[in-house]
């Protein structure tokens, strides 16, 4: 599998599962998860909710299976991706 882009809806309940699943690309700060800088192809560090930008094209694959287990994981089901 292929996650190409990922991002956070409204409602992240700060908790940290996410992060400790995937470091990576998971950052949870005080109001909300963020997709980290280093991840993105834009290299913005936000919610990645209007900007939808891609994964940096080396972590599509290897990440992939993190993300999903973080997007599992999640209490409030906020993880949403793309998949390829
Ligand atoms: S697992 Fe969900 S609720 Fe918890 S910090 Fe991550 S995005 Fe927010």
């Amino acid at each position: 599998m292929v996650i190409t882009r990922v991002w956070i809806e409204e409602g992240c309940i700060v908790c940290n599962a996410c992060e400790t699943t995937c470091p990576e690309v998971f950052n949870v700060t005080e109001d909300s998860c963020h997709i980290r800088a280093e991840s993105r192809v834009d290299g913005k560090q936000t919610t990645n909710l209007s900007e939808r930008s891609e994964l940096k094209p080396d972590l599509q694959e290897s990440l992939a299976d993190q993300i999903e287990e973080a997007a599992e994981g999640c209490p409030v089901e906020v993880i949403k991706f793309d998949k390829a």
